[in-house]
């Protein structure tokens, strides 16, 4: 029957390997017959969305009969205002996932090429793939993006750019000089992505300011979401910023209530709330310092972080490693699926789920489990 189904699939997802979700937190702890176990394996924020966020999202509740606001009014102005930008500028999605989508959908044409870092986000090649783009695909040198790299790759059937600045899995960035020498090689024809997820865990005088290229009439679309350092990675709501024209091309195909109600009213008190925001960034500063000096200890070499999550390379088999801490109550990311085989990614938690994490690392690296 499976053959059946496949001969009727569109032919560009057939060689796209499925996405493995992890299992829910509590059907693992059944499994394992563990208790409170922490998950580091998402890049989520630790802590829960603040109590004014709450406090709009359960006012939403009593509207929740209504469709959303499909044209994410309120939303779209706040962020236009924010940022300096006219509403007609700003898209909204479910998760800056769906915005990866539009744009591929709205601009790609079969056969158009993509640029794409590896390792990177895979969400970036995959919906390549599935509109029958092609994949280009250009290795990270030093853990970090090769803009030179990225820049020679492209060729007059490049129609995207994929830039995730920090980079995901490496946590790593690219600097305003770097995007600066990089956006004077980038012809006219083709559109760069900066997928800024992890921004405001990057921020710094090297940092480049992507939107002031939107503000110049570059072909640039960046890409910004609620689901870090705002805490809402459950309420999916991601946006971005792109001169009108490509924002008009990309509302054609979006579904008209992508961005729920509670999503909206959250995000919207969220972006008053600079200070969940400061206390986050801070929090998440302090735990990258302890956990590097908890890795020097251990002997883990890792990779310095400007996001909420390090690369650390455990010098043997991550995916034993990964297992071990499971059993732990400490979940991971393992980056077998990347082909670093000794390499996990690890979200940076609250002080008591990192000293958590250090413990159970330390004693399966140390072999004092099975
Ligand atoms: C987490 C992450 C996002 C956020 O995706 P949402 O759909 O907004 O939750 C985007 N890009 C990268 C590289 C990420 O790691």
């Amino acid at each position: 029957m499976s053959t059946q189904w496949e001969s009727l699939a569109n032919e560009h997802i057939l060689g796209i390997a499925p996405y493995e979700p992890g299992k829910p937190i509590e059907e693992l702890e059944r499994e394992l017959g563990i208790h409170d176990a922490i998950k580091l394996a998402s890049n989520e924020n630790p802590l829960p969305p603040s109590d004014r966020v709450q406090k709009a999202i359960r006012a939403a509740l009593a509207v929740l009969n209504r469709y959303p606001d499909g044209s994410g009014f309120y939303l779209r102005q706040a962020l236009a205002k924010k940022h300096g930008f006219s509403p007609d500028q700003i898209v909204l999605g479910n998760g800056s996932n769906e915005l990866i989508e539009l744009l591929v959908r709205a601009f790609l044409r079969p056969g158009d090429e993509a640029v794409v870092p590896h390792p990177s986000f895979v969400v970036y090649p995959m919906i390549v793939q599935a509109a029958g783009g092609v994949r280009v695909m250009v290795m990270l040198k030093d853990h970090r993006l090769d803009l030179e790299a990225m820049a020679r790759a492209i060729t007059p059937m490049t129609k995207l750019v994929f830039i995730a600045n920090p980079n995901n899995p490496t946590a790593t960035i690219v600097t305003a000089d770097e995007v600066e020498h990089f956006m004077a090689r980038v012809p006219d024809r083709t559109i760069v992505v900066f997928d800024e997820a992890y921004i405001e865990f990057a921020m710094g005088p090297d940092f480049p300011e992507t939107l002031a290229h939107v503000k110049q009439g570059r072909r640039v679309v960046v890409l910004r979401t609620f689901s870090k350092a705002s805490s809402l990675a459950g309420l999916r709501v991601g946006y971005g910023v792109a001169d009108a024209d490509a924002i008009a091309l990309m509302n054609r195909i979006r579904q008209p209530f992508n961005v729920n109600a509670l999503g909206q009213a959250a995000a919207l008190a969220a972006l008053e709330d600079d200070a969940h925001i400061l206390e986050c960034v801070r929090m998440i500063e302090a735990g990258r310092h302890f956990l590097y000096d908890e890795f020097k200890t251990l002997g883990v070499s890792y990779v310095p972080s400007r996001a909420n999550f390090i690369l650390v390379d455990v010098g043997r088999s991550a995916a034993d490693i990964y297992q071990k801490l499971l059993h732990q109550g400490v979940i991971v990311r393992p980056m077998t699926p990347f082909g670093m085989e000794t390499a996990l990614r690890i979200t940076v938690g609250t002080p008591e789920e990192n000293r958590k994490l250090v413990k159970a690392l330390r004693d399966v690296l140390e072999k004092k489990t099975a």
